[in-house]
């Protein structure tokens, strides 16, 4: 079973920064930044490779969620980052889509 969907189906323990009815976000278990959340949709698409027209009102509240997020954690001002790792070869280890916000402290470019 998908570790997300088992987040968004509330099977693991994860206290949820946004809990709604199609997204979610939380905070990433091992994080690489000092504001690093997830947010992902309910529904299982299990990478930005699968993801379909249909889906783009879905990838658009992602987006916006992301926004969120990010400015509830004070990084309006600082800057922050979105990042969606888009198969193995990228450095993808869950295939359930995901936008990685990243923020609060200076971020290179580009990525390794
Ligand atoms: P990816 O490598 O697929 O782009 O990102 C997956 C992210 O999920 C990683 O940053 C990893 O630390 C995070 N992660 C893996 N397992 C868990 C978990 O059980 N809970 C949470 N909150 N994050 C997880
Ligand atoms: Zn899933």
């Amino acid at each position: 079973m998908c570790l997300f969907c088992r987040i968004a189906g509330r099977e693991l323990p994860t206290e949820l920064l946004v809990d709604e009815p199609d997204v979610l976000a939380f905070r990433d278990i091992n994080p690489k930044a000092p504001t690093h959340i997830l947010v992902i949709p309910r529904k299982h698409i299990s990478s930005l490779a699968s993801a379909e027209a249909g889906d783009v009102e879905l990838l658009g509240k992602l987006m916006l969620t992301a926004q969120r997020v990010a400015h509830d954690a004070g990084l309006r001002e600082s800057g922050y980052r979105v990042v969606v790792n888009t198969g193995a070869g990228a450095g993808q280890s869950v295939f359930h889509i995901h936008l990685h916000v990243l923020g609060g402290r200076s971020l290179r470019w580009p990525p390794g």
